[in-house]
Formats: structure tokens, sequence, C-alpha cells
């Protein structure tokens, strides 16, 4: 059996958990064995909901009254117990932040290897793994043979498929839990309380490097982004500069954003950007230098200064809207 981790805020299952239902239920039916969904939290039932959506019928809801703020030994002793509990062989979370601690922790208590961030996985004498590595500038090919199995899914690696929709059967496991698996424990959250289209999900982002100037010069990518109804987004430089807020990066150590159309200005396309940017369906680059490697990477590109081409598009696209 397959247990799929997802991450939840109470009321959404994250995005990245969707994708990684759709792969896992791929991968069940080529393993041909069951999938099953594990929730963390006391807040966890009314997410999972949705979850009835991705063809799931059962869902195991790890519930412990300490167990509501994600603490990472805390819910890794949690899902040891339930894998052992219904001897699943394999458990895979995606391969987000939390997803790797989390499951980092697992295979580090249970002393088993785990794959992170797999792109591919086909069934040979064990599991035959290809691997992000290195923000995906390198792929691995490694194998898995162990009696259970440890996955992380890298992040928009597949799209988030519904299929056709299940009752679902809502089990509660209680983990029993010391002091000490809550060594580390999070202690408090700062909602962005942005509304609307966020960066995960926007079909449009508008992304402002170096090139931008400051936080002024990114007034105009605003109303780009404005007229197109998406969202704007930064390179490190232009956050570490404080011209945007940090929840606007985009990249490896940021947002990894999945868009129809990633506009990209004034950014010269260093590799931790790409990694952020690299499931944009189209990427148009606007970069006054003819060499900016961003341009290798980009679908339209525009050889020119920023701060008249983008004025330039706005009033085209004004006179057809
Ligand atoms: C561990 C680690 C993690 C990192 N994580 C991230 C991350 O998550 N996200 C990220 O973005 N970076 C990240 N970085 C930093 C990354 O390596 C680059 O330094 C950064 O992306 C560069 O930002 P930039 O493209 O805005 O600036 P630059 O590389 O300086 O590029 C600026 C570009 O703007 C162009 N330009 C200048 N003026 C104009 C103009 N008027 N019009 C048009 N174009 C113009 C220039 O030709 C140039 O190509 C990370 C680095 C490390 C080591």
């Amino acid at each position: 059996m397959i247990l799929g981790i997802i991450e939840h805020d109470g009321v959404q299952l994250d995005p990245y958990g969707l994708q990684m239902l759709t792969f896992a239920r791929d991968l069940s039916a080529r393993l041909n064995t069951s999938l099953e969904a594990v929730l963390i939290g006391k807040s966890a039932e009314s997410s999972g909901e949705q979850i009835k959506n991705f063809g799931i019928s059962k869902v195991h809801l790890i519930q412990h009254e300490r167990l509501e703020h994600y603490a990472p030994e805390a819910w890794a002793e949690s899902v040891i117990q339930l894998l052992a509990d219904k001897k699943a062989d394999l458990a895979v979370a995606a391969g987000t932040e939390r997803g790797n601690e989390l499951m980092a922790h697992i295979a580090a208590k249970l002393d088993l290897p785990l794959a992170s961030n797999c792109s591919e996985i086909s069934h040979g004498d064990g599991l035959e793994i290809t691997r992000l590595r290195w923000g995906g500038s390198l792929l691995e090919e490694t194998s898995l043979r162990d009696n259970v199995k440890l996955l992380t899914l890298a992040l928009n690696i597949v799209e988030a498929q519904e299929s056709s929709a299940n009752p679902v059967d809502f089990e509660a496991f209680t983990p029993t839990l010391e002091d000490k698996d809550f060594r580390v424990q999070l202690s408090g959250r700062e909602e962005n309380t942005a509304e609307g289209v966020t960066l995960k999900t926007a079909s449009l982002v508008v992304g402002g490097g170096r090139g931008v100037g400051s936080a002024e010069g990114f007034k105009v990518l605003e109303e780009l982004a404005e007229c197109l109804g998406g969202v704007v987004g930064g390179s490190r430089v232009a956050t570490n500069n404080g011209w945007r807020p940090h929840t606007q990066q985009v990249g490896l150590t940021g947002n990894r954003i999945s868009p129809k159309l990633y506009i990209a200005c004034g950014i010269s396309g260093a590799i931790q950007h790409l990694v952020g940017c690299k499931a944009a369906k189209n990427i148009l680059v606007i970069n006054v230098d003819r060499e900016a490697p961003f341009f290798s990477k980009a679908d339209y590109g525009v050889l020119g200064d920023l701060h008249e081409v983008v004025p330039a598009l706005i009033s085209e696209i004004k006179k057809v809207q």
C-alpha cells in the first residue's frame, strides 16, 4: 500500500500535494497496489473534503492534541507509527521544504534511504527512479530496493488532475508522542494577507530583477500585471534590496511558479531563479543584454530597456482592451 502525505492549511490542500496524489495514483495503478492519503492535524478533516475528487477512498487523519502546528520530529514519529500500523510499503510526499524535511526525519529514524525530488519512477527489481538534483540542473538515476520505500515528488512535474469522485472513508489515527518529539515546533505564523490570485496559482506572472532598479521601478510591472490579470514576482536581488517582499521571490529559495506566461524583466536567468519558473508554459524575457542566459530558456525575447518596453507593452494592451 502507498501512503500519500499531504500538506494543508486547514481549509485547502496544498496544490503540490494534489500533484503528488495524481502521481501516486498512477504509480499505485502501475504497482498494482492501493493508495491512501494521510492528513496531519485536527483541522485536517475539512480540507480533506477535496480529496474525494482525486480518486482516494481512504484518508488517515493523524490527530493529537499537540499536532496542530508543524513539529517535524513529532510529525515524522506519527507517520512512522501509521506506516507500521497499516503495513504500508511506500510513503510519498510532495518535495516542498516541509515534505522533504518530514521525509528526511522519517528516513533517519527508520534508517531507510529516501529518494527526494523524484521526477520519474519505473518498476524493476525495486523502484528505478530519476530525481532532480542541484535545483534540477542534474538528473540522477537511482534505485530503491528496501522493503519500505520513501519518496518525495519534485514540484510541478505533473499537473494535478482530478479523477472520478469517490466516497471517502476518514479514519482517525492517534499516535503516541513524547515531549522529546516536540523539540522543534512551529511557534507562530504570519499569514500572507494578500487576497485573490497568488504567485503559486497565477496564470500570469510579471517578474522583475536588478534591471528594474528600485522599488519605484516596479510600479510599471504592477501595472502590466494588473492589466493582464496577473501578479508580480521578483528575483532574489529584488527581494534582498527590499524592492519586493520576500514572499514574492521566485526561485530555489522562493516560490515555484507555473503560470501560462512568465514575463521576466531585467532578470539575468541565474540557475537559482530558473528553478522557480521552469514550469512556466511560456517565458517572455525582456533584457538589455543579448548574452543574458535567460534568453536561452525563453520562448519569446525582447532585447531592450524594460523601462521603455514595458510601458509600450501596456499602451498596446490597453488599445485592445
Ligand atoms: C543558495 C542560493 C539561492 C538562491 N536563490 C535564489 C532565488 O530563489 N531566486 C533568485 O532569483 N535568485 C536566487 N539566488 C541568486 C541568484 O544566483 C542570482 O544572483 C539572482 O537571481 C540574480 O538576480 P537578477 O537576475 O535580478 O540580477 P542580475 O543577475 O544582476 O541580472 C540583472 C539583469 O538585468 C538586466 N538589465 C539591467 N538593466 C536593465 C534594463 N533597464 N532593462 C532590461 N534589462 C536590464 C541585465 O542585463 C541583467 O541580465 C540564489 C543564490 C544562491 C547562492
